[in-house]
């Protein structure tokens, strides 16, 4: 991100001493959204540095995988897409205050993103085909 915040602020430079005034306001827009975009990304590492100095920053040793749903259409419950278990009724429901919320599969472990389902087949890709599954 500073190689193009630097790179347009010499092609203004470089426009300013060639040719006068005639790009240098689509440069400065460029450079002014630049800058906001490193603004936005220090915030963010910002946010980040805060949460792991007061120990909420946790790191998943793998991705989130979706949930996995049954092939039978008479099975509404939902399973974990690492080893299988049946992981419905698991964890509390989806509430609007929480932007997200980590869930575990209470068997093995895996991370589980409760927002999707996803096939077995699906799942296994995903896993990179390691599975254990039921
Ligand atoms: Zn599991």
């Amino acid at each position: 991100m500073n190689g193009m915040y630097e790179e347009l602020i010499e092609k203004l430079r470089k426009n300013n001493r060639m040719s006068g005034w005639t790009h240098i306001d689509r440069l400065m827009d460029d450079a002014i959204k630049a800058i906001e975009a490193l603004q936005q990304e220090n915030e963010q590492l910002q946010e980040l540095a805060q949460a792991k100095a007061e120990g909420r920053l946790v790191v998943l040793s793998t991705p989130m995988i979706p949930l996995v749903e049954s092939d039978d259409p008479m099975d509404s419950d939902v399973y974990c897409p690492a080893c299988g278990v049946s992981v419905s009724g698991g964890w509390p429901d989806y509430h609007p205050d929480l932007e997200w919320k980590m869930c575990q599969c209470p068997h093995c472990g895996q991370s589980i993103d409760d927002t999707k389902t996803i096939t077995r087949e699906a799942a296994e890709k995903a896993l990179g085909g390691v599975s254990d599954g039921n």
